[in-house]
């Protein structure tokens, strides 16, 4: 069956959605194309207006629409404790455990065992919070997977070399789960319970 081109089209963008399978897209092509003019409108600026006035804090790294974020802004939070995570999701999870430091993101969109190794990560910001004298703990609360591992080691030697502590999330993470979505407690345990690396 032939579908309206205009619909065809909706259905193949949302198609590229992780998660979204065809029949998924198909509902909700249809859905959308039962809305208001004005509500469909919105939508589709929505996903325009975050794809132009989002981006990641030079800073920090966590995804923000004002340099700096309100995060690094945010005179009332502790300097001296520094948390290292893999996504900015990580750091909404991070968030919802009380935690009050502040953040590095490695924005890691690849994978380390297929791609180009470490070389694709920016650890300048990293390593001048280091430098600073500012930061006197490294959390590290990377993915509990292989790459994590990597990471988590390749940290620690640099934070090593600025003579800063490093602990990283305790065990209790299931092993190759997400920190994004790991339920709150489970997160708020492993940071109390972190461990020097
Ligand atoms: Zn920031």
């Amino acid at each position: 069956m032939r579908l309206a081109r205009p619909l065809e089209n909706l259905i193949d963008q949302l198609l590229i959605l992780p998660t979204i399978g065809p029949k998924t897209a198909q509902r909700l092509a249809l859905f959308i194309l039962k809305l208001p003019a004005t509500e469909a409108r919105q939508l589709a600026q929505a996903i325009i207006d975050c794809r132009e006035k989002v981006f990641p804090c030079p800073r920090c790294g966590y995804l923000t629409d004002v340099d700096p974020c309100i995060i690094c802004a945010d005179e009332g939070r502790d300097k001296s404790v520094l948390c290292v995570a893999e996504e900015a999701s990580d750091i909404i999870a991070m968030e919802r455990t009380g935690f009050r430091g502040r953040y590095f993101v490695l924005n890691k969109n690849f994978n380390l065992m297929e791609d180009k190794g470490l070389d694709g990560i920016n650890l300048k910001p990293f390593i001048e919070k280091l430098r600073s004298g500012e930061v006197k703990e490294v959390v590290l609360a990377l993915n509990p997977d292989i790459d994590g591992e990597i990471l988590s080691r390749y940290l620690a030697k640099v934070a090593a070399e600025h003579q800063t502590k490093v602990t990283r999330l305790a065990h209790g993470l299931p092993v190759g789960g997400d920190i994004e979505f790991a339920d709150e407690l489970t997160l708020r345990r492993a940071l109390e319970g972190r461990k020097e690396f």
